[in-house]
């Protein structure tokens, strides 16, 4: 039996216990909680074989109820002694894509995001299109190449057409970018026809992970009109391996910026709240970006709300982002287009001038968000390596 040691102001303190699914050693895999640099293995814990699994699915599945009374359980033990079998040093362990992904969807929650883009893509019209303040604008995404951090992302190939050429080519990439969001894993679904309601998020929602929208913006720009994002998106969107639960970011809640005009009724409610979040940007190790969430227009609830109310089902396992995460400041930009104002203001990345992403580039998104009694919650990591075409 030990007592696990938690390094001086870690972000994985006992008020935050991330889920995730983890192996040792070609072992099968198991859902995990992160207590500082410990990975404590949940069935050898509390011998329930709902967390022998390679998801967090099963247990995401039991409902909230479950999930409130396991994370009470697993605080107890981990108040006292610890069985040996039941604790891995972080760094002996494997790091799985936690969550077996339903559906995926991804919004653009962030007006200073999208009136960066609109200027971008849309020069001298209005910036934001006029159903931008009335509903979460989103597309939907590609579950299934949606990867944990650490995954190498292949340069993808498609059509690709500058605005002073004739016609398209096909060839690689030259505008790979990043987009640092912040994802929502639903835990308990929603029957087909059935809305949630604005007040009913964390009946539904089990917790959050980082997310890093990998896109090419020359495939997007061709590609895009008249129905959104496709192939220069699906090639792979990141999630950290850590999913924290809702129920540790209660500090972190903020009053949303502001909206106005206001939104229609099934857009409001007492759960109009936002999240502290402070994410960091790293590109080949240095900061370049630090987005804040807090300046979202438009909040979880609101999204999840939308989302389903066309009586669209919500599943286990359901993803969806809140799209790329921009503040007012040139700094807090969540993607490199707007970091470099579309490749013509080149950023400093250890003393090179840069606009998109490289072969070989590595990018890591990071973030922390008020905890209980002026702690940190983390979130970990969302990290990946540029690979070149194939
Ligand atoms: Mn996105």
């Amino acid at each position: 039996m030990n007592r696990i040691q938690i390094p001086d102001g870690s972000p994985f303190g006992p008020d935050n216990l991330p889920y995730g699914v983890f192996s040792v050693d070609g072992g099968g895999p198991r859902v995990g909680v992160r207590l500082g640099d410990s990975v404590i293995d949940l069935w050898a814990l509390l011998g329930d074989e709902v967390f022998a699994a390679a998801s967090l699915n099963p247990f995401m599945a039991q409902g909230p109820e479950r999930w409130a009374a396991a994370r009470e359980r697993v605080r107890a033990a981990l108040d006292g002694p610890v069985p040996d079998g039941a604790v891995h040093a972080l760094r002996d362990v494997r790091l799985h894509l936690p969550v077996e992904i339903g559906d995926y969807v991804d919004f653009y929650a962030s007006e200073h995001h999208a009136a960066n883009l609109g200027r971008l893509f849309r020069p001298g019209s209005e910036p934001l299109l006029p159903n931008w303040k009335h509903l979460p604008v989103g597309y939907h995404g590609r579950a299934g190449t949606v990867v944990v951090s650490g995954t190498g992302v292949v340069r993808p190939c498609g059509q690709r057409k500058g605005p002073d050429e004739d016609a398209p080519d096909f060839g690689p990439t030259r505008r790979l970018d990043i987009e640092a969001e912040l994802g929502f894993i639903v835990g308990a679904g929603s029957g087909l026809g059935q809305r949630i309601g604005i007040d009913d998020f964390a009946e539904h929602v089990f917790g959050a992970v980082l997310v890093n929208d990998w896109s090419a913006r020359d495939l997007q720009a061709w590609e895009y009109v008249p129905l959104g994002p496709h192939l220069g998106k699906s090639f792979a969107t990141s999630v950290s391996p850590w999913v924290v639960p809702l129920a540790a970011l209660d500090a972190a809640r903020v009053p949303l910026p502001g909206q106005d005009p206001r939104p229609l009724p099934y857009l409001r409610g007492g759960e109009d709240w936002g999240l502290d979040v402070e994410l960091g940007v790293e590109w080949n190790g240095e900061e370049v970006s630090r987005p804040p969430y807090r300046d979202m227009y438009w909040s979880p609830a609101q999204m999840l709300a939308h989302m389903t109310a066309n009586g669209a089902t919500a599943r286990t396992g359901d993803l969806f982002a809140s799209g790329t995460i921009s503040g007012p400041e040139r700094g807090q930009r969540g993607s490199f287009i707007e970091l470099s104002w579309g490749g013509s203001e080149p950023v400093t990345v250890k003393g090179e001038p840069r606009t998109f992403l490289e072969d070989g580039d590595e990018v890591r998104i990071s973030a922390t968000a008020p905890g209980p009694g002026g702690t940190r919650i983390g979130f970990g990591e969302v990290a990946g390596k540029v690979l070149p075409a194939v």
